[in-house]
């Protein structure tokens, strides 16, 4: 099901790309607008709330989140968080699921997406076996319709940009992290293969996820981009929920340990906790 529905929206999205290459403004923004609004689903909740439980979220703007996340193709919370984590734990191994090492670049891109089979939930993500999550495994095939074919109301041009072309460009921008953000050049076998890439955050509209490097060497921080110049809006979503007392228990890089060499965000004033 996963690898014909990708081959669907590839091919749909190839089509609206030869028919309908400038959709006029306002149609292009709402998709840049749904698939930001998406991104941010993924990184504030799926992975910095829901995988790292880095920071706490009040439930209206976690599931609001949830919703945004799935829109965009991300598939379920629980899911999600269990590949996620399993990705952690078993990281530079074979059972990393979407190990680079495995396949090469198209095994960690694609493939392992309807490959690779489901990870235990009832081992990686225990924690998210309630109510208010199974909730959205019930909508994921309705939503997931909506979010394709919803646009044809607006036309066959808004049909496209909204539909496959939004879902293709947003399932490339996460996949690129699982491949090369953990291809890096020259490093020995077993050595960390995390990196930052600076022009991937183009692609991920600088919501942080492009510093995948740092991301694996204090994954329980809630911040990605640690230098001023490493944007993050995920980070900056945080602290202004933070401020509004919608985001609670967040997580922030220790600056006092040997190779923190980030001096904090301004905004970021609590003392910084230790890693877990
Ligand atoms: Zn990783
Ligand atoms: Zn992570």
């Amino acid at each position: 099901m996963t690898f014909f529905y990708l081959l669907a929206i590839h091919l749909l999205a190839l089509i609206g790309l030869i028919f309908f290459p400038a959709p006029g403004w306002k149609v292009a923004a709402l998709s840049f607008g749904i698939a930001w609004l998406g991104g941010m689903g993924v990184t504030v909740c799926y992975h910095r709330t829901l995988a790292h439980t880095a920071l706490r979220l009040h439930p209206a703007v976690r599931h609001l989140l949830i919703l945004f996340a799935m829109f965009n193709g991300s598939g379920a919370p629980d899911t999600w968080t269990a590949n996620h984590r399993q990705h952690h734990a078993k990281v530079e191994t074979p059972e990393d699921i979407s190990s680079p090492s495995i396949g090469g670049f198209w095994w960690s891109h694609l493939r392992w997406l309807w490959q690779a089979g489901n990870v235990p939930l009832s081992r990686w993500c225990p924690d998210l076996d309630k109510a208010e999550y199974r909730f959205w495994n019930r909508l994921q095939v309705p939503l997931l319709a909506l979010s394709l074919f919803g646009g044809l109301a607006l036309g066959p041009a808004a049909f496209f940009w909204l539909g496959p072309m939004r879902l293709v460009g947003s399932l490339h921008m996460q996949c690129f992290i699982n491949s090369i953000a953990h291809m890096r050049e020259g490093r020995k076998p077993g050595e960390d293969s995390s990196q930052n890439i600076v022009w991937l955050g183009f692609l991920h509209f600088f919501q942080g996820e492009n510093w995948h490097g740092n991301h694996h060497a204090k994954p329980s921080s809630a911040r990605l981009g640690w230098k001023l110049w490493q944007i993050d809006f995920g980070w900056y979503a945080i602290v202004l929920l933070e401020a509004g007392g919608l985001a609670t228990k967040v997580k922030r890089p220790n600056l006092l340990t040997p190779g923190a060499r980030y001096r904090l965000w301004p905004f970021a004033s609590t003392p910084a906790t230790p890693e877990n």
